[in-house]
């Protein structure tokens, strides 16, 4: 009986229901009323069926029995990724961990808690800030975002600088692989030296190697406070000065560093949005967030002023207020205005710091000649990480578009995914970021743990 036979799948989809109860497996017109993903807002979602099972022991039972009718195994969390690393064929089986959401008792004198795959990124924010504690994973699809899609793609987001990525805050986790075997590594350890590091298998390898259902998780103290301010400078490499200067003056306590070209600047602050806080016109702003204690704002005001001596900061407005830091974070934030107006396709790359201006100066000369091409480009540039977003054109001219944003990047030692991954959507741009030799190991640990290719096919490579 082949994979594709409609009595295997009708077998199967019984197999599943039983495994997970009737309310955990969602069909046909059920199925297509929920969109694909968060960047397919229009389209259905296409899998056979989405199953939620409800802990490790079910998701195990779902994929010995998705392997043994030849079914391949689709994870989803919250489908706020942005390559397509969700997308399903007709055949496939998506497997959801929407029913994963337990958080348990958080340990405030070890800093962990355990979180189900499914939680959400503001869920654990909630339950650590309940105990006095933070959890520092931040990013603008938190509300949906969840500790399995994180995991496995590895978030960045918006305090990297001082906390790292999804990686530095995972000490252990729960994975079940492609032929229903658990690799169990739940240690809330932050040392562990004993060979090989298996969790790591699965951070950022994007739902391919096995599927996430737990982990533990770091904790931090809370924040004393923070002191944040816009600033505008001659230009990124100023920018980059700030950035040294603040990290040496507050002993690597900056949390946040938001590079804001003009003409982003200017688009996120159009009539109507968030009101600027300085003035139009300038070559380059950033914003700028310290952790610390009230009593260290006047430093960092002293600070400022003695950049703004030095020509390397040429004008700056602090956050007076909770409100006006979050007016300040709107700026960055509120990146619907950019599909508004009509800057749909979205990069994210990666090059060292003292690069950019000239790798961003390059880029926009060549999509200048590009006709219909406009272009808007910011990031977290403390983290080398920068996203353009562009207009989308007919093929050619998109193809042009990419080359301009991505050709120059290898011989820059960047990267072409900084933060959002491979999906199905960069697939053919991983040979500019990585060797051949490279590949050819990832696919190496691809066949050992999942030699059928049943756990999200086809992404990444
Ligand atoms: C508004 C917005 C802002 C964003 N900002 C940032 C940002 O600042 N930084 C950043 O890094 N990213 C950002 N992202 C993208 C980011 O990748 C996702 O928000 C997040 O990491 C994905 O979580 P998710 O639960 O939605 O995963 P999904 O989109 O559901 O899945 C992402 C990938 O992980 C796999 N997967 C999901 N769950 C599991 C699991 N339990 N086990 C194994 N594999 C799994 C999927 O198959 C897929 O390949 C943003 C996205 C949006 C929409």
């Amino acid at each position: 009986m082949s994979s594709t036979d409609p009595i295997a799948a009708d077998l199967l989809l019984e197999r599943l229901a039983a495994i997970v109860g009737p309310s955990g497996l969602v069909t046909g017109d059920e199925l297509r009323a929920r969109p694909a993903s968060w960047t397919r807002p229009a389209e259905p979602c296409t899998a056979l069926a989405l199953v939620r099972p409800r802990d490790t022991a079910e998701t195990r039972a779902v994929m010995a029995a998705c392997a043994a009718a030849g079914r391949s195994v689709i994870p989803r969390g919250g489908a706020t990724g942005l390559v397509d690393g969700t997308l399903a064929t007709p055949e496939d089986i998506t497997l959801s961990t929407e029913r994963m959401t337990g958080i348990e008792p958080v340990d405030a004198l070890g800093m962990t808690v355990i979180a189900g795959a499914g939680a959400t990124i503001a869920a654990v924010q909630h339950a650590a800030a309940e105990c006095n504690l933070f959890f520092p994973l931040d990013l603008g699809a938190r509300g949906s975002a969840t500790v399995g899609g994180t995991i496995s793609t590895n978030a960045g987001g918006l305090r990297v600088l001082r906390y790292g990525m999804m990686r530095d805050m995972v000490l252990g986790l729960e994975a079940v692989l492609a032929d229903g075997s658990v690799v169990s590594s739940m240690r809330p350890l932050i040392k562990n030296n004993t060979g090989l590091d298996l969790k790591q298998l699965f951070v950022g390898t994007e739902g391919t190697l096995g599927l996430v259902t737990r982990a533990v998780l770091r904790l931090r103290p809370e924040p004393a406070g923070h002191v944040t301010a816009l600033i505008a400078c001659p230009g990124p490499d100023d920018g980059a000065r700030v950035l040294r200067a603040a990290q040496s003056a507050f002993q690597g306590r900056v949390s946040s560093f938001e590079g804001l070209w003009p003409d982003f600047y200017r688009l996120m602050t159009a009539p109507g949005r968030t009101s600027p806080p300085l003035p139009h016109g300038s070559p380059f702003y950033a914003l700028v967030e310290v952790e610390c204690v009230p009593a260290e704002s006047d430093r960092f005001l002293a600070l400022l002023d003695d950049l703004m001596g030095a020509g390397t900061v040429l004008d700056a407005a602090v956050a007076a207020s909770e409100e006006q830091r979050r007016a300040m974070w709107r700026i960055r934030d509120q990146v619907e205005h950019l599909n508004a107006d009509g800057l749909h396709r979205a990069f994210d790359v990666s090059l060292p710091l003292a690069a950019m201006d000239s790798y961003v100066r390059g880029a926009l000369e060549r999509m200048s000649a590009i006709p219909g091409c406009r272009a808007v480009v910011y990031g977290h540039i403390g983290d080398n990480n920068l996203h353009w977003n562009t207009t989308r054109l007919d093929a050619n001219a998109n193809a042009a578009i990419d080359a301009a944003i991505y050709e120059p990047l290898a011989a820059l030692s960047g990267s072409v995914s900084a933060e959002h991954g491979i999906g199905l959507e960069k697939r053919a741009k991983l040979a500019l970021s990585r060797s051949a030799e490279e590949i050819a190991t990832m696919r190496l640990v691809k066949r050992a743990l999942d030699p059928q290719n049943r756990l999200n096919p086809g992404k990444i490579f």
